[in-house]
């Protein structure tokens, strides 16, 4: 799959109202690739992300996953979706289902996945980052840093080609940020696409492939993260990156 487009922006525009939050998008993204977005609170990183899922519409362009014009009333979203795993700041996870029946859940109800075949799926991932012996916790058992380890797990349990992380580690304690940047960094060897929000700026140097910042609304500079933090183009990156490195 390594130098196929996975995902595709073509002039992408979106007002909220009259707010113009994105503006002239046009981004390519290759399968395997890791692609970290930095830029400051308020410009346009979320919505960015959630077009690409179409948890929010394009006003304009197109939006293309795997070959599937999102943007389009003729795509069933509800299948494309399925390609595409999601981790937010807050985990939202189910408070009254156990770590293995949260995991199970979508490859159940979304996939018809049978019982115990997503029993075997959710404890794989579940091993996978790390938390084998949580299965029949709850999330209240559980700490923040485990918590999203859970609901990346769960992202992956549906088997998604892409995932999309909105600064997974921003509501951590300090201490507990590591654990789910080293999961993480593991699925980012294993050449999972990933487009990944964050104020992280070690993970971006060490584990992206591009690094993109934004600017209202704007994509105003990308480049391999070596030239980005080490050799900024543009006076604005260079403001962003001295008031956070
Ligand atoms: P970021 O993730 O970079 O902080 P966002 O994509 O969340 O930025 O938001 C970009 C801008 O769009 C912000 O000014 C925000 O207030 C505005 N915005 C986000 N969502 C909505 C919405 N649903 N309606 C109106 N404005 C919104
Ligand atoms: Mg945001």
């Amino acid at each position: 799959m390594e130098g196929c487009t996975i995902i595709q922006f073509r002039q992408v525009n979106k007002w909220f109202g009259d707010f113009h939050v994105l503006k002239d998008i046009n981004l390519t993204i290759q399968a395997g690739e890791v692609v970290v977005i930095l830029g400051p609170s308020g410009s346009g990183k979320s919505t960015l992300l959630r077009c690409i899922n179409q948890l929010e519409t394009v006003s304009e362009g197109e939006v293309i996953v795997d070959g599937v014009k999102m943007n389009d009333p003729k795509t069933n979203l509800n299948k494309a979706r399925q390609e595409i795993g999601m981790v937010f700041q807050h985990f939202h996870l189910y408070p009254h289902k156990t770590v293995l029946e949260n995991i199970m859940l979508a490859p159940m109800k979304v996939k018809k996945v049978p019982e115990e075949e997503a029993r075997k799926i959710a404890e794989f991932y579940l091993q996978k980052v790390g938390i084998p012996e949580k299965a029949n916790a709850y999330p209240s058992q559980l700490s923040g840093g485990q918590q999203q380890r859970v609901a990346i797990a769960r992202g992956l349990a549906m088997k998604p080609k892409i995932m999309l992380f909105d600064e997974p580690t921003s509501a951590l304690d300090p201490e507990m940020i590591g654990e789910v940047l080293d999961v993480m960094r593991t699925l980012a060897k294993e050449g999972m696409t990933m487009v990944v929000v964050t104020h992280e700026m070690g993970f971006a140097r060490e584990v992206a492939d591009r690094v993109i910042f934004m600017d209202e609304g704007r994509i105003l500079e990308e480049s391999e993260p070596e030239t980005f933090f080490n050799n900024p183009k543009e006076e604005r990156t260079r403001q962003f990156l001295s008031r956070i490195l």
